[in-house]
């Protein structure tokens, strides 16, 4: 099997690509990705000269590259995770979202049929279904409705997916995850931001009340549901992956606190995210049945693994890249 992993030097690309390699389930696994500040190829540094990896440096909306990707390495498997992602730069700048998760995924979808690939995986989000109330769980059959234009973006990918599907015959399955954490994540991101801001004594940004409920899953754990869809998931099928482990910001936000041995006086409450999403919330159990998977990894442990992670990482850091984290921490 040659799978062509797009996004893979971001953040759960990279887990994923190097979990496809451990399990020795690729002849050849092709990474193309457009290293957008996102992309870190520190991500795969372990695994540069494995001799069934290939990594490729360009944008998933090129269809001239695409197209020579799928010829040259004769690519049975597309799984797509690249993606832009982060739904408050989806805020400011919609566009270059329905670029590369829109039209990036029509692009993939285009070179999976004309050149015959036997699967198709497209990384959706739990976001596509909006946001819950206090009680129940999405199921792969809830509504769609986006609330972001990260979302939406998101939720037309997936539209786009299942009607390659229906339409043409295309294999094809959708994973759609709870929020991730775990090392390698960009310090955008509301866990590694906490990190990394508290480790320096910086204020701990919570929107609103901090009252916005997410499900956590490990991202090794999602790389291995992955890899399950991608083995033996029922072609056109929507999974959802999640981990059964919803907390709401702020109690998160303590948590890592706590952890760190730092004060809780750093949380400062802003001012609400537009359109911001209440909960979030996983029925995973098809995939656990179906696929026999199911979260591994502790949360507590995770989490003490991930801040010494960025522990680790920020003290090997250079004073250029310490600036350009504080920009982006700003
Ligand atoms: P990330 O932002 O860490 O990485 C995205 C990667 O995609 C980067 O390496 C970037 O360079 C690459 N990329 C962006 N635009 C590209 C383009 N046009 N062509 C080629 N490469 C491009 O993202 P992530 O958190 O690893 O998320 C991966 C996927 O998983 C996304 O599709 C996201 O929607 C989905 N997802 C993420 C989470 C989460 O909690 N992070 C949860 C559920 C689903």
């Amino acid at each position: 099997m040659n799978v062509l992993v797009t996004g893979g030097a971001g953040f759960i690309g990279s887990h994923f690509i190097r979990h496809l390699l451990h399990k020795q389930q690729g002849d050849m696994v092709v990474n193309l990705d457009a290293l957008t500040y996102a992309a870190d190829m520190r991500n795969l540094a372990d695994i540069e000269e494995n001799y069934h990896y290939q990594f490729i440096q360009g944008n998933i909306e090129n269809r001239e590259l695409v197209y020579h990707l799928m010829r040259t390495y004769e690519i049975d498997v597309i799984v797509n995770f690249a993606a832009e992602t982060h739904v408050d730069r989806s805020i400011t700048q919609p566009d270059v979202f329905i670029g590369t998760n829109v039209l990036g995924t029509q692009v993939l979808l285009d070179a999976a049929l004309h050149f015959g690939a036997s699967r198709f995986v497209q990384i959706s989000t739990d976001e596509v279904y909006g946001s819950l109330g206090e009680a129940g769980y999405f199921t792969e059959t809830s509504p769609l409705a986006p609330s972001s234009p990260y979302s939406s973006s998101k939720a037309g990918a997936d539209l786009l997916v299942l009607a390659y599907h229906r339409t043409f015959g295309l294999p094809v399955n959708i994973t759609r995850c709870s929020n991730n954490y775990g090392p390698h994540q960009h310090p955008e991101k509301l866990i590694p931001r906490m990190i990394t801001r508290a480790m320096q004594n910086k204020r701990l940004p919570v929107y609103g009340k901090g009252e916005n409920v997410r499900d956590w899953l490990h991202v090794k754990d999602h790389a291995e549901a992955v890899l399950r869809v991608l083995q033996q998931g029922k072609s056109g099928e929507v999974y959802n992956i999640g981990g059964h482990n919803e907390w709401n910001n702020l109690s998160l936000v303590k948590l890592l606190l706590e952890l760190l041995g730092k004060d809780e006086q750093l949380v400062e409450y802003v001012q609400d995210r537009p359109g911001h999403d209440l909960r979030y919330a996983i029925d995973a159990s098809k995939i656990q049945q179906e696929l026999d998977w199911k979260p591994t990894r502790s949360f507590q442990e995770g989490l003490i693994e991930t801040i010494e992670w960025y522990m680790e990482r920020y003290a090997k850091l250079d004073v250029g890249e310490r600036t350009q984290i504080a920009q982006v921490l700003q």
